[in-house]
C-alpha cells in the first residue's frame, strides 16, 4: 500500500489515537481511526487506479479527507456521509492547477473528471492563443512589437 503524503501543517500538533478516536486537539471533531484508515485505503486505491505517478494525500480537518496528486493535476472524491464515521464516494472532481486559477470538473468516475477538465483547459488555452495571436498582430501592426 502507498504511504499517504501527510498534511504538513499542524505537524507539531498531530492527531492523537485514543481508542477508536484519531483526532488532533486543534480539530476536536471526534475523527476516528476507522475514518482515517478508510481515507488512507481509498486514497491508495484511487492512486493505483489512475496509474503511475499519482500520489495519495490524506489530511484531517473536521474529519479525514483525501485526494491524489500528479503534477498540476488533483482528483478529489465527492463523499456522502452514511452515518457515524462511514461515507460513500459518489463522484470525483478533477482539478488542474493553471495558476493563478484552477480548472475543475466533476464526474462519476475520476478518469472522466480528468478528461473533461483537460478538455476545458484545452478550450481555454485555444481561446487564449487566439486572443494572443490577434493582439500580437495588432502590436506588430502598430510597431509596438518587433519581429526578430
Ligand atoms: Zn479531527
Amino acid at each position: 500500500m502507498l504511504d499517504p503524503i501527510t498534511e504538513r501543517r499542524n505537524l507539531n500538533r498531530p492527531a492523537i489515537r485514543r481508542g477508536d478516536l484519531y483526532c488532533a486537539d486543534w480539530c476536536g471533531c471526534g475523527c476516528t481511526w476507522a475514518e482515517y484508515n478508510q481515507a488512507c485505503n481509498e486514497a491508495a486505491a484511487l492512486a493505483k487506479r489512475l496509474g503511475s505517478g499519482w500520489k495519495p494525500r490524506v489530511w484531517e480537518n473536521g474529519g479525514w479527507h483525501y485526494e491524489v496528486i500528479r503534477g498540476v493535476c488533483e482528483v478529489k472524491p465527492s463523499r456522502r456521509r452514511l452515518g457515524g464515521d462511514l461515507w460513500t464516494v459518489d463522484g470525483y472532481t478533477a482539478w488542474i492547477q493553471t495558476r493563478p486559477q484552477y480548472i475543475s470538473e466533476r464526474r462519476d468516475a475520476p478518469e472522466e473528471a480528468l478528461r473533461e477538465a483537460m478538455l476545458l483547459m484545452k478550450a481555454a488555452f485555444d481561446q487564449l492563443a487566439q486572443s494572443f495571436n490577434e493582439s500580437f498582430r495588432i502590436g506588430l501592426d502598430m510597431g509596438l512589437i518587433a519581429t526578430s
